[in-house]
């Protein structure tokens, strides 16, 4: 059966051999077994249906979620040379029954459809007389609402099932793997003792990188500058920095356009040809652009913002490079990222249990940014995969000729001043405590709480939070879930206060820089410490390791 897809695929789509993954999916679908194939963003999910349909007899019934999808994967099995069509909104009445009707007398070997087409009971009657034998689920994790892309009228598609004559075989084709997202689709589609493959999330050809942004605008414009000539994406959070960024890159000169929900239809249809057949270069856009885009030779995808999980980032990332040649992809994050993130999430209307878990998947983002370890590494085993090597040579964690910097007494004082505060605060309140910010809500803290305000007064407030977020990444810290997470000390925490393990960190630049302080706070700590001192009659510095103590000696010599 496999030499027959294989006769397939090279007659009709002049490939050679099948990739990673798609001979596994093509073989159980042909013995008739409902399947589910988890297959990241351009790894072939198309050719896994689309040849055994080619192979069994009638009509494929294909659900795909978006308009525009579906009009280019027909289009390219026009090219060739496959009978298949597709109805939607987009068609005149005209155009809608003429297609009907070459349904109904069996012209075409694959039908798309959006899943709204399923609410109308005469189309449900036409699908039900044509007796589908294979039914494909495009991006099927829009049926899950666990998933990033939940898609109301996907619901219907279980009812529907139910509802014909004869149950087909199903093949659910999705990029993302989440556990609870696979048990969705399997429960939701009622799918048959599927056959489950996740395969072939490596793109090997893929270079991966994560910097903390901050001049981020030169950066995308050195970077796109420098590879003027070749396809990009730039992927910006909202629609206004879209617009932004969008026109500061095409003052430069740059073949620049731009794609968000906001554009009309026809701006956005043009931008999207306009990038395809290469008129510009640089494609800046909000998430709204790409589901199914299918341009091979993007060279890189540059992330402007920290996107809200993994899952978002890899499929956007995989955009890059799927004709198998080199392709970069680049995140740039900066705090204000993680914010605007958690604020989105917060706004969605869901179940407190999705909310937390949205959350939850935002901290892996995070922990990916921060994250010293091979970041391809990182990324397959978030999605699932095992026996991963360590180092793969091919991303910026690995290629990188930075310094290992011993970073424990930094981590001393940070968990120290989390003690100190009782493990109640945020990221934010910490830092502060640590900078010796002269904030009210700081300055109103109960005085033992101070007790190490301002020990980091020399290093700037965002290297401060950076450090946390790395130790939470690192696995001393964690972040409680809920609306303000607060940071909690891990038992390791406990064995780098007593001095009993060290802390490194592979340093960017310079190790930590060094402010310029302000003379008048530098005394207003001083005079607070003592302060405490005197109320609680305690060495301030209970909890510190004997070198602490020392280089705090230094920092604000105590004069009782
Ligand atoms: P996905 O839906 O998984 O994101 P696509 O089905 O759009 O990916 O395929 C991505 C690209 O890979 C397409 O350009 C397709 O032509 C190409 N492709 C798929 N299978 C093969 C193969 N066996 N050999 C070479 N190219 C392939
Ligand atoms: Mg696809």
């Amino acid at each position: 059966m496999i030499k027959k897809a294989l006769e397939v695929l090279q007659r009709y789509f002049g490939f050679t051999q099948f990739r990673d993954g798609q001979q596994k999916v093509i073989g159980s679908l042909l013995q008739g077994l409902d399947t589910l194939a988890i297959m990241p963003t351009g790894a072939g999910k198309s050719l896994a249906y689309q040849i055994p349909a080619l192979l069994f007899k009638g009509t494929t019934l294909v659900i795909s979620p978006l308009i525009s999808l579906m009009k280019d994967q027909v289009d390219a099995l026009l090219q060739y040379g496959v009978p298949a069509t597709f109805i939607n909104s987009s068609l005149s009445l005209n155009e809608v029954r003429s297609r009907i009707d070459g349904v109904a007398r069996g012209k075409y070997k694959l039908l798309y459809i959006a899943p709204e087409r399923l609410e109308s009971e005469s189309f449900r009657g036409l699908l039900e007389s044509l007796q589908v034998s294979f039914l494909v689920i495009d991006e099927a994790h829009c049926v899950s609402q666990w998933g990033h892309d939940f898609r109301p009228s996907y619901l219907h598609l279980g009812p529907f099932l139910k509802s014909l004559p004869q149950k087909p075989i199903i093949g659910a084709f999705t990029a993302t793997a989440t556990e609870e997202v696979q048990a969705d689709i399997v429960r939701l589609l009622e799918l048959d003792k599927p056959s489950i493959f996740v395969t072939g999330f490596d793109r090997p050809n893929l270079m991966f990188s994560t910097f903390r942004g901050e001049n981020k605008k030169e950066f995308v414009l050195g970077y796109t500058k420098a590879h003027a000539d070749q396809p990009g994406i730039i992927y910006a959070a909202t629609r206004k920095e879209v617009d932004n960024l969008q026109s500061f890159l095409a003052k430069s000169g740059l073949k620049v356009g731009k794609y968000h929900a906001g554009m009309s239809d026809p701006d956005r249809q043009k931008t999207q040809e306009d990038f395809l057949f290469d008129e510009i270069t640089v494609m800046v856009a909000t998430n709204a652009f790409g589901m199914g885009i299918d341009k091979s030779n993007v060279r890189y995808v540059i992330h402007y913002n920290m996107p809200k999980n993994m899952e978002a980032y890899y499929q956007e990332a995989g955009r890059a490079g799927r004709d198998g040649e080199p392709g970069e992809c680049l995140l740039l994050f900066s705090p204000q990222d993680v914010v605007l993130q958690r604020f989105l999430i917060e706004q969605t209307v869901l179940q407190p249990e999705r909310k937390m878990n949205e959350l939850k998947k935002l901290q892996g983002m995070v922990d990916y940014c921060h994250s010293p370890r091979c970041l391809r590494k990182t990324i397959l085993e978030y999605f699932g995969e095992e026996n991963v090597q360590a180092k793969c040579d091919n991303c910026s964690n690995c290629n990188d000729e930075r310094e290992i910097v011993d970073i424990t007494l930094e981590a001393q004082k940070i968990f120290s001043c989390i003690y100190r505060m009782r493990e109640r605060f945020g990221i934010g309140m910490v830092a502060d405590v640590l900078k010796g910010s002269r904030k009210a809500k700081i300055l109103e803290l109960r005085f033992d709480e101070l007790s190490t305000y301002g020990i980091m007064h020399n290093v700037p407030l965002q290297d401060i939070k950076d450090l946390i977020n790395y130790l939470v990444a690192e696995g001393y810290l964690q972040l409680s879930t809920g609306e303000y997470p607060v940071v909690k000390l891990q038992p390791n925490a406990a064995s780098v206060l007593k001095g009993d393990a060290k802390v490194s960190r592979k340093i960017t630049q310079k190790p930590l820089r060094v402010e310029r302080e302000e003379v008048s706070l530098f005394e207003k700590l001083r005079e607070l410490r003592r302060e405490i001192a005197i109320r609680e009659n305690l060495p301030p510095y209970l909890i510190f390791a004997d070198s602490t103590l020392r280089e705090m000696a230094q920092i604000c010599p105590m004069d009782h």
